[in-house]
């Protein structure tokens, strides 16, 4: 995969400059980790559990077929509106439950004419019901009933999908952003007809594609003709790269129309525009783990707090005092502990990759990573982590523990610490970024694996 950001991207030399005043200098992750959602179920939220609606939009008089995936949790939530392709046999129904695991609403529509929506599918009918979704997301009684974001709308779109998703972002300037995966520029197929056998090859590679549309070949081919103009998608690209915009190719299909979409983005002085192309098929068939993991990476720029691309201490640096272990030692910071001695302190993780996830570190040394450990110290701390792992055992009734331990890459805190994780038999163990768990649970859990702590 390659991947390039340019203008709107992190400020390089600010953020070099930020990061030298505030500390050690921390190194940037030279292939951006994967997303937890991508990979691993959210914890059911109890009051407001992940949900879906099932609905019609009315469309110019026609009942355009909808769903909204609703994100668990209070919310606002942001949302994402997906448009699928031409006719829409690739679903990409993943790539929207991985966004809404990333805490997202995620809503498809069929145009009208499509799979069921009633009406007559042409591409201005499908433009229009591009724009028509955006507006039922803004409209306040569905803003207030899924508890969305206006603020937060972004419109994505495969394919024809993703030239409907430039048209519905250019129609309203509330749409924080968009995503266009290996888009058609639907107008540029005008160029290929030039005469009477030209436009029959259009409509017969257009024919099997028909079948679950209320159209005819004939009738597209000639409104690609008439409109040609109207269906530029590099034109349209260009009037929305005032927003920040995704742009994803896939090599082996419209990456060199996604290259042209970058150029007129580019030319229209794009703020933020990130491009992206993988090496796979139009469909995504080998790519989609990928695919999702580049959009929800992408959308964390819409939530302040994600530390998807979070920077890591390298192995070489100076000792960092404030750094939050330092502080949990020296009781300026909370924690929950389950063991203590003059030398080491095991805590609870407070994002635990599985409840029951405990920390052990030194309090006497100042190791960053194992290769600057006095073997004398990790000892000690071996020593514990034997204890805890069989408290965990014990208090959990597991079959096994995994012990980890991140040097540098992979690494948040700069204090060498060892994990402790309870290992559930046939449950997989994700190494992403995690939510921190609720204080109460850290508390009842500390309580239990204490009390089974051998001395
Ligand atoms: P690593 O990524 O190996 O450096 O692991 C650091 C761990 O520290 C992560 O699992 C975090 O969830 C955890 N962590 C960070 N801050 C705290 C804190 N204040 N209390 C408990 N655990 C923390």
């Amino acid at each position: 995969m390659t991947r390039r950001l340019i203008a709107g991207a992190r400020p390089l030399v600010l953020g070099a400059l930020m990061l030298a005043l505030a500390g050690p200098a921390l190194a940037e992750p030279k292939v951006p980790p994967t997303p937890r959602a991508v990979v691993a179920d959210p914890a059911r939220d109890k009051d407001r559990p992940a949900d879906m609606a099932a609905f019609q939009v009315d469309i110019a008089g026609s009942k355009v077929n909808a769903i909204l995936y609703t994100a668990s949790g209070a919310g606002p939530h942001p949302t994402m509106l997906f448009l699928h392709g031409f006719p829409g046999n690739e679903t990409n129904i993943d790539l929207l439950q991985a966004v809404r695991r990333a805490g997202w609403n995620a809503m498809r529509i069929n145009y009208r004419g499509s799979w069921g929506s009633q009406g007559k599918f042409s591409f201005a009918n499908a433009r229009a019901d591009g724009e028509a979704a955006v507006a039922w997301l803004l409209d306040p009684a569905n803003v207030a009933k899924y508890h969305i974001d206006p603020s937060r709308i972004v419109v994505a779109g495969h394919s024809m999908g993703g030239f409907m998703a430039a048209d519905a972002v250019a129609s309203e300037p509330r749409v924080a952003g968009a995503v266009l995966i290996d888009s058609w520029d639907i107008g540029s197929r005008s160029e290929r007809i030039t005469s009477a056998e030209t436009r029959k090859t259009a409509i017969e590679a257009m024919r099997p594609d028909t079948a679950p549309l209320a159209t005819t070949p004939e009738a597209l081919v000639a409104e690609i003709e008439r409109d040609a103009d109207k269906l530029d998608l590099q034109k349209l690209t260009a009037r929305i790269a005032d927003r920040p915009l995704l742009l994803i190719g896939a090599e082996f299909a419209g990456a060199p129309t996604t290259r042209k979409l970058a150029d007129a983005a580019k030319a229209a002085n794009a703020k933020a525009l990130t491009e992206t192309y993988m090496a796979t098929d139009h469909s995504f068939s080998d790519a989609r783990i990928a695919l999702e993991g580049e959009v929800i990476r992408w959308l964390a720029r819409f939530e302040p707090k994600s530390a998807a691309t979070a920077p890591f201490p390298p192995l070489k640096g100076a000792y960092d005092e404030g750094n939050i272990f330092a502080r949990i030692i020296r009781g300026e910071a909370p924690s929950y502990k389950v063991y203590e001695d003059a030398d080491v302190l095991a805590f609870m993780d407070r994002a635990p990759l599985e409840p029951g996830h405990v920390l052990v570190i030194s309090k006497t040394s100042k190791a960053r990573n194992l290769l600057e450990m006095d073997p004398k110290d990790i000892a000690k701390v071996m020593a514990v982590v034997q204890k805890v792992g069989q408290a965990e055992v014990d208090a959990l009734g597991l079959e096994g523990f995994l012990i980890l331990q991140n040097n540098g890459v992979g690494q948040s805190v700069p204090h060498l610490h060892i994990h402790v994780i309870p290992r559930v038999a046939g449950k997989p163990v994700y190494l992403v970024e995690n939510k921190p768990a609720d204080p109460k649970d850290l508390e009842a859990m500390a309580v239990r694996i204490k009390a089974a702590m051998k001395p």
